[in-house]
Parts: structure tokens; C-alpha cells; sequence
């Protein structure tokens, strides 16, 4: 037997649903596609959806959109997947880490207020393990200094703020499709967002920087014609006619963009598994309700804490041992067959980042989560039966006498 800690579930209707697809006329750029940006964006509450390739192209073409660049600093926590800080680092920017608050092991807002400068342009709140992070919080400090707010809901599809849901609260919200995330596609992301601009720009940036927007080329046009050298001038000339009246082969790459679609087939299973969400997120809050229980005596383990008025998307079912060490701890589980897991090692700590300037960087709180953090098997499909073999091996290992 061999237990992962996360895994898809896929029905009869998601198969027919990609079948249908395979037999239709479009593989790509299809109806499939607005089918489910609109099914999510109607979930969270957003009037766009822009659906990706994965979600680490959602995160990029979010900073692309957010007019990401040299010099320019983003704030994110150490406790994520690299891909939060990355997208930052894609565009030229240069990510920042705040330490996480050790109850919740989200972001903390006093860490990140210490650690705005004034070139710093947005902050990546990450939702971990699907518990929404104080976004009064991080909003009220948003305005306060004026930068954008987007947010890495990879684990947090579902999840809600306040009675907010995930993706209706922040400037931009970037979900994640891959199988163990709370919907699956195979691969994909989408970015949501209520802001008609932003949506624009993460259009262009999903295919190539191209256009045939009318007015978008208008206005990339009336750019060049405000410039100071006249050869950008001669050159706003020479586009005008074709950007009044554009032929019907003619296109317009504004920027540089990059091929990061999503097919119609991928498209397809996400839509199917969007009408099981609200199942599987119950399934998921009942196996970590279970765990809670399970472990509430036992001092030896530390369970997640729950924020009031939140409801979390519960990706992760996080504990940390208290007692013995993660390595031995981590080990029996493996050898039982367990696929537990550790989410994550504080990003700044790979060797690529220790390359690159962050060598010195230490964020506290995050590096004592992660020396006592173990993931536990959390997903729909998990059987009482596996549950309870889990919980029989956590207990027994997290308890043992320290060797
Ligand atoms: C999964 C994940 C991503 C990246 O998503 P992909 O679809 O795998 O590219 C980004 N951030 C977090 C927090 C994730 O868990």
C-alpha cells in the first residue's frame, strides 16, 4: 500500500467531457476555453479569467501585467513553491521574503511592512495550504503605499476570506490546475481579476504579446506619437492607417509575450471538475476535522491553526512534531507506506537563490516551521480506512522515544 499525499479524482464525466472535446473542431483557442474561464470567474466572484497553461505562466503573466521590471522589489513569504518568487525573478524584478506568522505559517503583515522600501511595487500573499491570509491586512498596507495586490491562490481554490471568496478580494488571483491542486486540468493556471485594464494585459501576455484589438493597437500607437524622438513619430505615422482600419489579416504585436495557452481538451476537465469543487472541499475539510480530532490530546503534534471567519481550501494538512525529529518522523511514515511530504523549504535557502544575493536572508519563524513540518495525505479519494492507518502511524512515530 502507498498513500500519497495528494492526488487527483477524476470521474466518468471528466472523461466523457475530454472525449467530447477530441471529437469537436477546436483542440486549442476554443469554446472550452471561455467555457471554463467563465465557470471559474462566476465561482470566485470575478468578472475576468484569463486560463493559462500551468500556474506558474498565471504567476508570470500576472507580474507582466502588473508592469513587473527591473529595480522593481516584490514582497512574498519563504513558505511556498518557488514558482510565487520566480515569476518575480522572470520578469526582472527582484522578490523580497517576509517572515510567516507562526500561527497561521502565512505571510505576516508587520514582517511585510518592515520590509517595504520605495521600490517596492506589489506583494504575492500566498493562501498556504489553502488558509486565506489577513487580506484586511495586507490590503489596508496595499493602499496604504500604493502597490498592487496578487495573490498565488494555487492552494486556495474555494477557500474564503471573511465570506469573500478566493479571487474576489485582491487586484489579481492566480490558481493553479495541476493533479494535486483542488481542481485539476493535467496542467493549467488562470489569473482572475476585476480590473479591465489588467485583464487586457494578461490576454496579450498569454499569446505572444499579440493583438487585434483595435483599440489596443490605437492606444500602443498614441504611445509612440507621444514620444519625444521623431523617429517614433514617423513610425506612429506609418501604423495609423492599418491601426483605424486594419485589414482582416493584420495583427499587432505590442510586447513580448510568450505561448502560454491552454488547450480545449485541458479546458474541458477543468470545467467538469469545477462541479464537483464544492464536494471535494468538503471531503477535504472533513479529513482535516478527523486529523484534528485525532491529534487533539497528543502534545507531541502540533496541529494547523484556523483563522475565525475563514474557511480554508485545506490543499495541505500540515503538522509539525514537536518532539521527535522530522527526519525520523518523516522516515517510519515513508517506510509505512505514507507519502508524506514537506511544504516547503523556505525558498530562499536553494542554491539558486543563495547565487543570486540571498544568502544572508533569514526569516525565522519560517525556518522553525520547516525544520518540524510534515505533510500528511489530504485529498477527496482518501479512504476512512487509509485515514485511519495514517493517523495510527502518525501518533506512533511522533510519539516513539527519541532516538
Ligand atoms: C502549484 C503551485 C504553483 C505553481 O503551479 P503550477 O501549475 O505547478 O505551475 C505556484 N504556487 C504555489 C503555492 C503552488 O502550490
Amino acid at each position: 500500500m502507498y498513500i500519497p499525499y495528494g492526488r487527483q479524482s477524476i470521474d466518468d464525466a471528466d472523461i466523457e467531457a475530454v472525449v467530447k472535446v477530441l471529437k469537436s473542431d477546436y483542440l486549442t483557442t476554443g469554446p472550452a476555453v471561455a467555457a471554463f474561464e467563465k465557470k471559474v470567474a462566476d465561482y470566485v466572484g470575478a468578472k475576468y479569467a484569463v486560463a493559462v497553461s500551468n500556474g506558474t505562466a498565471a504567476l508570470h503573466v500576472a507580474c507582466l501585467a502588473a508592469g513587473i521590471g527591473e529595480g522593481d522589489e516584490v514582497i512574498t513569504t519563504p513558505i511556498t513553491f518557488a514558482a510565487s518568487a520566480n515569476c518575480v525573478l522572470y520578469c526582472g524584478g527582484t522578490p523580497v521574503f517576509a517572515d510567516i506568522d507562526p500561527d497561521t505559517y502565512n505571510i505576516s503583515p508587520e514582517e511585510l511592512e518592515k520590509k517595504i522600501t520605495s521600490r517596492t511595487k506589489a506583494i504575492i500573499p500566498v493562501h498556504y495550504t489553502g488558509q486565506p491570509c489577513d487580506m484586511d491586512a495586507i490590503l489596508e498596507i496595499a493602499h496604504k503605499h500604493n502597490l498592487l495586490v496578487v495573490e498565488d491562490g494555487a492552494h486556495a481554490l474555494g477557500a474564503a476570506y471573511k465570506g469573500k471568496k478566493i479571487g474576489s478580494i485582491a487586484d489579481m488571483t492566480c490558481f493553479s490546475f495541476h493533479p494535486v491542486k483542488p481542481v485539476t486540468t493535467g496542467e493549467g493556471g488562470m489569473i482572475v481579476t476585476d480590473n479591465e485594464e489588467l485583464y487586457r494585459r494578461l490576454v496579450l501576455y498569454r499569446s505572444h504579446g499579440i493583438t487585434r484589438d483595435k483599440d489596443m493597437m490605437q492606444q500602443y500607437e498614441e504611445q509612440l506619437q507621444q514620444s519625444s524622438d521623431p523617429a517614433l513619430q514617423e513610425a506612429a505615422d506609418m501604423l495609423r492607417g492599418d491601426v483605424i482600419d486594419p485589414g482582416g489579416w493584420y495583427y499587432q504585436q505590442l510586447e513580448l509575450g510568450y505561448n502560454y495557452r491552454i488547450t480545449d481538451i485541458s479546458c474541458a476537465l477543468g470545467a467538469s471538475q469545477m462541479d464537483k469543487l464544492d464536494h471535494f472541499l468538503e471531503r477535504r475539510r472533513q479529513i482535516a476535522k478527523k486529523y484534528d480530532e485525532a491529534f487533539a490530546d497528543i502534545p507531541q503534534i502540533k496541529t494547523p491553526w484556523q483563522q475565525e471567519g475563514c474557511q480554508s481550501g485545506w490543499h495541505l494538512y500540515m503538522i509539525q512534531t514537536m518532539e521527535r525529529s522530522r527526519r525520523e518522523v518523516f522516515e517510519g511514515l515513508r517506510q509505512a507506506g505514507i507519502g508524506v511530504n514537506v511544504h516547503y523549504i523556505p525558498v530562499y535557502r536553494h542554491p539558486y537563490y543563495q547565487r543570486n544575493g540571498y544568502a544572508g536572508v533569514h526569516c525565522l519563524n519560517a525556518e522553525a516551521f520547516y525544520e518540524r513540518a510534515i505533510s500528511l495525505p489530504i485529498f477527496p479519494g482518501l479512504t476512512g480506512q487509509q485515514q485511519d492507518y495514517v493517523i495510527e502511524h502518525v501518533i506512533k512515530e511522533c510519539t516513539a522515544i527519541k532516538s
